[in-house]
């Protein structure tokens, strides 16, 4: 085996002098999880260039037995991108690796490097007139290598699908520092497994990805976009099922906010509007968009609007007037994740078939403030997709530490009423190291098995972000 320290200084010369930090103060953002949940320790955070350095680092590292944390733009919610206390591990972020290496509008496709930050393939995919639709609040520092291995879904599943189906091809530097060369930019390939469906989703424990090839798809002209406030959690998935129905493909995005946590936003986050005279204990931010100029959209949402009116299955809404009040709109949505910030809050990222989301709620909400009276459930997200994002404030006045020491508590209780309604434990922000040990109590044996197969099969030394996603 070769030795480490020489294998450290292999891999700074691989990548030059400005592929590599030392310094503990420059590692410092690379070691922190988004919600400082966890620090890690390093003694190498190696920034490669090109897939060809990452090849020879992985290759270094796989002689010596140094294992290796894949990071993108470290905003994941699972601690899976940050290395683990010991500091054996090196962390290789890819934020160098930041090219658009080609976009074909005919094909619809964008062939890109994992270091992309996601809001710049957004801009990267309007100069051609095209749309990259997935969206998320860390857009503006998640970067799209981050997005691929965990699957990141976002505001627009309802209509685009998850990262897994936005995308056709990989690059990936494999566990032995071989690169496998499958950037196919094809909508119809049945030549086997479709090997590319492990490495996403992955959380960076099967390889790394160095480049991708992705969907566009037309650009919209027109968008609309309302806030609904409603009274009954059950209206609010009532109210999604008429208007799928009603407005097919056009509906983008349908995000749940309880009042709870809009009261929350309005103390905490300036810029946070109360959108409707009354207040509502739910609301709905539904947003429909046509790449048709003339669509009528706007038509098909008040005659949409209006019925429900009518119906009494929402009390009060209001259309955009213009895209400021959109982005105002908008505004809310985001603001309710932030103001969560300012108590302790026990968190769910959670997925239920749609038809059993208002189930979820009513139950989960039974059962926690049954457990803890006062406790504050927050419910909101992406319900289109049966995503409920249930976070649990603490009681007013509650001691923060004493309330968040009881999380495991009331993961039980939550992922109870999951696992009744056949749902899943970690919607959209994976397993990482927040939920490894907990998926193995939901998730069949045999799958379990299947994984630890998996994994074994393609990294049989187990450097590639050990302790993550999968125990072996
Ligand atoms: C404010 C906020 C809002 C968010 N909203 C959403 C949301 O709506 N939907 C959603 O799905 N997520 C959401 N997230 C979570 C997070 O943004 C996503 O998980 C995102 O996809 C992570 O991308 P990243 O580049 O930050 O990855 P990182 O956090 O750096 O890494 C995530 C995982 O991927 C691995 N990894 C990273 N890059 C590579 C690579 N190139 N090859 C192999 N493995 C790699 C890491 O090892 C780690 O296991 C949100 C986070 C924040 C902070």
């Amino acid at each position: 085996m070769v030795d480490i320290e020489k294998a450290l200084e292999r891999i700074k010369t691989v990548v030059g002098p400005r592929g590599w930090i030392a310094d503990p103060a420059e590692q410092e953002p690379y070691l922190v999880e988004a919600r400082r949940l966890w620090r890690g320790a390093t003694r190498l955070v190696i920034r490669p260039a090109s897939t060809e350095e990452v090849a020879a680092v992985v290759r270094t590292c796989a002689e010596a037995r140094v294992p290796i944390v894949p990071q993108g733009g470290n905003t994941g919610l699972v601690g899976g991108g940050v290395p683990p206390e010991d500091g054996r591990n090196i962390v290789l972020a890819l934020g160098r690796m930041n090219r658009i290496r080609a976009i074909d509008p005919v094909n619809f496709t964008m062939t890109v490097e994992a270091g992309c930050i996601l809001a710049h393939l957004h801009e990267a995919a309007a100069e051609v007139d095209r749309l990259f639709p997935l969206s998320l609040g860390a857009e503006g520092s998640c970067q799209i290598g981050g997005n691929l291995s965990t699957n990141a879904g976002g505001i627009a599943v309802l209509r685009y699908g998850n990262t897994r189906e936005l995308t056709l091809g990989l690059e990936v530097v494999l566990p032995d520092g071989r690169i496998w060369d499958g950037l196919r930019g094809l909508r119809k390939d049945n030549t086997g497994y479709d090997l590319k469906q492990l490495f996403i989703g992955g959380e960076g424990t099967l390889g790394i990805i160095t480049a991708a090839t992705i969907k566009l798809f037309p650009k919209p002209r027109e968008i609309e976009t309302a806030l609904l406030g409603l009274s009954r959690v059950e209206d609010v998935m009532a109210l999604f099922a008429r208007a799928r129905a009603a407005t097919g493909d056009q509906l983008t995005a349908f995000e749940l906010i309880p009042r709870a946590a809009l009261d929350l936003a309005l103390v905490h986050i300036p810029g946070t509007i109360d959108p409707l005279a009354q207040p509502h204990p739910s609301y709905v931010l539904l947003e429909m968009a046509s790449s048709g100029t003339e669509s009528g959209l706007r038509a098909l949402l008040e005659r949409l609007l209006e019925t429900a009116l009518e119906q009494e299955l929402i009390g009060d809404g209001v259309i955009a007037g213009s895209s400021q009040q959109a982005k105002q709109l908008w505004h809310i949505r985001e603001a309710i994740v932030e103001a969560q910030l300012y108590s302790g809050s026990i968190k769910h990222d959670v997925s239920v078939p749609v038809s059993r989301v208002a189930d979820f709620i009513i139950r989960a909400t039974t059962g926690v403030t049954d457990r803890l009276p006062g406790i504050r459930p927050m419910a909101f997200g992406h319900v289109g997709d049966g995503n409920i994002h249930f976070n649990l404030t603490q009681p007013e006045g509650a001691d923060t530490a004493a309330y968040l020491a009881r999380w495991q508590e009331f993961n039980d209780i939550v992922h109870g009423v999951v696992r009744e309604l056949h749902g899943s434990i970690s919607a959209e922000h994976g397993v990482g190291r927040l939920k490894r040990e907990e998926i193995t109590h939901y998730k069949p044996a045999v799958e379990i098995e299947l994984m630890r197969r998996v994994k074994r099969a393609l990294d049989p030394a187990n450097i590639m972000n050990p302790g993550k996603l999968v125990s072996l």
